[in-house]
């Protein structure tokens, strides 16, 4: 692409970084922003560098959070016997919007997955045990998504987990394998959850 400006090019350049936005896109988008009134685009660039500068991720169950504690965490009316362990703050959203869950979170941060580099202590897995250990849990749900890198970590966190003697579930019902759990319909997510098994079921004995 030739560009009349440099200033036009380098916020392409910056745009087109974005996953899914190619340099089409990133070109429509800017001059978009360059039709806007510059309080607008002010706004908009504040809100970035805010949400850059200003995010917290809470220091229980380590979701995206405006405090240090988040807002799941410290309600008073949710079940704290029961820890559902997703992957990332999408997963929170997405269960969040069944309406079907009332219990805590516990946010991995990724998923177990060699090929990428990624092993168990690149992820919030030690602050899971210390909350378990801590003997307010009384069930742990574990819903990460159908693939191998979700399989591999579920198995991972039964083994660390199984010592406490608590139940151990996984979603199961509806989520077809290769199946990302921020794209399962809220229905079927809702469903899954209130569907819940016993992970010892799925192993080969
Ligand atoms: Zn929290």
């Amino acid at each position: 692409m030739n560009f009349s400006s440099r200033l036009l090019e380098d916020a392409v350049a910056e745009f087109s970084k974005l996953p899914g936005v190619g340099q089409k896109t990133a070109l429509r988008l800017v001059l978009h922003l360059l039709n806007q009134q510059s309080e607008d685009v002010e706004k908009f660039s504040q809100a970035i560098t805010r949400l850059r500068n200003e995010i917290k991720y809470c220091k229980v169950c380590h979701n995206i959070s405006d405090l240090h504690i988040c807002e799941i965490c410290s309600a008073v009316k949710r079940d704290k016997s029961i820890i559902c362990v997703v992957e990332d703050t999408r997963d929170v959203m997405a269960i969040e919007n069944t309406n079907q869950y009332t219990g805590m979170y516990h946010v991995l941060g990724g998923l177990i997955s060699p090929i990428d580099g990624v092993g168990p202590s690149d992820l919030n897995i030690e602050s899971l045990v210390d909350r378990v250990k801590s003997g307010e849990t009384g069930e742990i749900i574990l819903a990460l998504s159908a693939t191998m890198e979700g399989d591999t970590t579920i198995f991972y966190l039964y083994k660390k987990l199984k010592e406490f003697n608590l139940p151990i579930t996984t979603i199961a019902r509806g989520i077809a394998f290769g199946g990302e759990l921020e794209y399962v319909d809220e229905i079927t997510l809702g469903r899954s959850i209130a569907t819940r098994i016993p992970y010892e079921n799925s192993l080969v004995k």
